[in-house]
């Protein structure tokens, strides 16, 4: 039976010993644990990670083993050194404010990298120990990049997933990092990476094109054979836990105790763990400004902040401690009186029941990251607010900001903004509250936890099944062998080849790419096989292929369908086209070509094309996508079709399509074998028009409608060599 197995830094479970020596096992009660509780809770599943504690002694380490394995937990147990290079040091001084965008704090050291590396080779090492085939592993956050790589090159027929629980910064942040190109190979190694938000992802994809070279196609990418699917999946709360507490007596009456001494006040509510990435001194100056702006507002309002003690053995965290510490005293000293304390400061953690009451009688949550992954918070205060009164101001730099466009949506940096939008959130009717209030409960409810979960899941197993549909119709010897027999025997036969990336692999300049001797070989041999009829099915336009191929007996389809020239006969137009809308278009195309360096106009007789071939990688796709929302409309109203191939936006009329061209000459064909071999989108409708019992073979790992595949031209000149040898 396969399994499901989930790996982590931390286990959901903190072990621990009490004064006499015992053993105490505390479960964690944060979302992600509740989330993945119902999948390795289940049937033999697992769940990997580090258990909280440090102990070298055998004896201690195999007990722990033992009672974590009995729920499902399987510990890798790491040195107090290893705490300090690989988590306190690589992932939370390195990783962490890169990936935030705070560099400038960032350290690059070697023994932390070092360690990092051995650490996610203990994690690979202690899964070997459990893993096998067909098992699904779902591997979680920056603390074990390297792991999916490490994984696949030990272990084959496993699917792997990767979640990234923190912001992927844009590429000229990411680059800074001296490892970059080992840490996006070590997550390349996933079947399935998952990021929070569509910008995360957007960023994973260009830093991985430009860094390992590796492009994709809706954000597929084709990387050594294999594909590897990026996605965004926004994660979540259990509402209906936060729900739930906040509507018990318990949470009711810790909010009337915590509202004692705030009778007449507007609460503010902020809930962080001390971290630079989360603003908090930025805010405490926007709530100075706001009381200097609004002083009506002086003695009427009290922000509550609760900031969890995090990381306080790291320097800029100490640092930041005494500057929040510093900036309270300040406002509190400035605007405070006997009867009022503008800041309640709790620097301590509370347990859920009070931060549920908190989120109860919170007239406001001010929610102001610099930069965040997600933001749960946020999240939890609208799953609390069970009269729908409150309202939520949040930063757009958190990546809940995508989901909850409800809330006073603001930038942090832009201190006067957030300002008047506090008096606005305390300003604001009832009735607009419970609106949005409302509609955000829903977004909230529908997309929680376990859909997070459920969405991750399905789509690592759809990559997988995917994964399995495409192993089995890889072309193998025991396919070819009935193929060679059916051709030898044949009546007659008729082989379709695409040419680019087909009979031949790309190379920068579209006119480099010309057919070598071997080729040449292959196409004279297949063309002396009398009962065979080859025709080279090409994009290109016909002058290309009659200089390059015109000397053999074969057929020819130019142009995407628009020439045709048969054995012994002349080029000849396949329908009666016009090219009048050409002028129209070429000066769209050629203001592109003035906004990007190394693209080209290619003119045909019937058709345009754009190529950004040798164009910097990103820009190139992105102008790809920018030209065909442009002609979009232009091209319905003239009966144009724009096509995507590789790394070219082609324009023709809708009247032309390779499979149009295979449907004409498939109408006169006589025989009884039939193959078509094309690699791009243009070679899907040359697919679909064969009849059913031909052999349609896609070349590259992208979806096809073909029934069979081959991975490159190699292995396409090889089948060819094969059926000739055969015959
Ligand atoms: N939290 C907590 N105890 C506290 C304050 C907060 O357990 O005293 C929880 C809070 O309920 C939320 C989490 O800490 O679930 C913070 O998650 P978030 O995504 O907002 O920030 P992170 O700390 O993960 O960057």
């Amino acid at each position: 039976m396969s399994r499901m197995i989930i790996v982590s830094n931390r286990l959901p479970v903190k072990v621990s010993k009490d004064e006499v020596g015992s053993m105490l096992f505390t479960p964690s009660e944060g979302g992600l644990a509740t989330g993945l509780g119902s999948i390795y809770k289940n049937a033999d599943n697992l769940w990997l990670g580090w258990p909280g504690l440090f102990t070298e002694d055998a004896a201690e380490q195999e007990a722990i083993t033992s009672s974590l394995f009995q729920e499902n937990m399987k510990p890798v147990f790491l040195t107090e050194e290893e705490i300090t290079l690989y988590y306190e040091g690589f992932s939370n001084e390195t990783l962490w404010p890169t990936f935030h965008y705070f560099n400038q704090y960032a350290l690059y050291k070697k023994s932390y990298w070092k360690s990092y590396e051995i650490v996610n080779q203990k994690f690979c090492d202690a899964l070997i120990e459990v893993v096998q085939p067909g098992d699904t592993i779902w591997i979680h956050d920056y603390q074990l990049m390297l792991l999916p790589q490490l994984l696949r090159k030990k272990v084959e027929n496993v699917s792997i997933g990767f979640f990234l629980h923190i912001p992927f910064p844009s590429y000229e942040v990411f680059r800074l990092l001296p490892w970059r190109k080992q840490l996006l190979d070590g997550v390349l190694g996933a079947d399935l990476i998952g990021f929070h938000t569509y910008d995360d992802m957007r960023h994973f994809l260009s830093a991985a094109s430009r860094i390992c070279f590796v492009s994709n196609v809706h954000g597929e990418i084709n990387t050594h054979n294999r594909t590897v699917v990026v996605d965004s999946f926004p994660i979540s709360i259990d509402y209906e836990k936060y729900a739930g507490i906040a509507a018990s007596n318990e949470a009711k009456s810790r909010e009337i105790k915590h509202k004692q001494n705030l009778t007449d006040q507007k609460v503010m509510l902020s809930i962080d763990r001390l971290d630079y990435s989360k603003g908090i001194p930025a805010r405490l100056q926007i709530f100075d400004l706001f009381l200097e702006k609004y002083p009506d507002w002086v003695g009427k309002v009290t922000l509550m902040m609760v900031v969890v003690p995090s990381r306080d053995n790291v320097e800029k965290y100490k640092d930041l401690k005494e500057e929040v510490d510093l900036l309270v005293g300040r406002i509190n000293g400035k605007y405070g009186s006997t009867q009022w304390t503008p800041i309640q400061y709790f620097y301590r953690s509370f347990p859920i029941e009070d931060l549920s009451a908190y989120y109860r009688m919170a007239d406001v949550a001010l929610v102001t990251p610099m930069r965040d992954g997600m933001n749960l918070v946020c999240k939890e205060y609208v799953a609390s607010k069970l009269d729908q009164k409150g309202v939520l101001i949040l930063s757009e730099m958190a990546g809940a900001s995508k989901e909850l466009s409800e809330a006073l949506v603001v930038n942090p940096n832009d201190k006067h903004q957030v300002r008047d939008a506090i008096y606005e959130a305390l300003t604001m009717a009832e009735e607009e509250q419970m609106e949005h209030m409302a509609i955000m409960q829903d977004t909230i409810k529908k997309y929680d936890i376990h859909h997070w979960v459920k969405m991750f899941m399905d789509r690592l197993a759809e990559v997988q099944n995917k994964k399995v549909e495409m192993e089995t119709k890889m072309v193998d010897k025991l396919h070819k062998k009935e193929w060679i027999d059916r051709f030898k025997n044949s009546s007659g036969a008729i082989i379709f080849l695409d040419y680019d990336g087909t009979l031949v692999p790309f190379s920068k300049n579209p006119q480099d790419a010309k057919p070598d001797d071997e080729l040449h070989t292959l196409l004279k041999g297949l063309a002396l096989l009398e009962h065979v009829k080859v025709v080279v099915i090409s994009g290109r336009d016909r002058h290309t292929l009659e200089k390059w191929l015109g000397h053999h007996a074969i057929d020819f389809v130019a142009e995407h369908g628009v020439w045709s020239k048969f054995q012994n006969e002349e080029w000849k137009m396949s329908t009666p086209l016009n090219g009048d809308w050409k002028e129209h278009i070429a000066p769209v195309l050629e203001e592109y070509v003035d906004r990007t360096p190394k693209s080209t106009v290619e003119e045909k007789d019937f058709s345009l094309a754009w190529h950004y071939r040798k164009v910097d990688t990103g820009l190139g796709e992105s102008r790809a996508r920018e030209i065909i929302s442009h002609l979009k409309f232009l091209a319905v109203n003239m009966n144009l079709q724009v096509l995507e191939g590789n790394k070219v936006i082609e324009i023709k009329s809708r009247e032309v399509s390779k499979g149009k061209a295979v449907s004409r000459i498939m109408k006169d064909f006589w025989g009884d074998f039939s193959i078509a071999i094309g690699d791009d989108e243009t070679d899907e409708d040359m697919f679909r028009a064969m009849p059913e019992n031909a052999y349609t073979i896609k070349v590259g790992e992208l979806s096809s409608d073909a029934n069979y595949r081959l991975k490159n031209p190699k292995q396409v000149r090889q089948l060819l060599q094969d059926l000739i040898q055969g015959s």
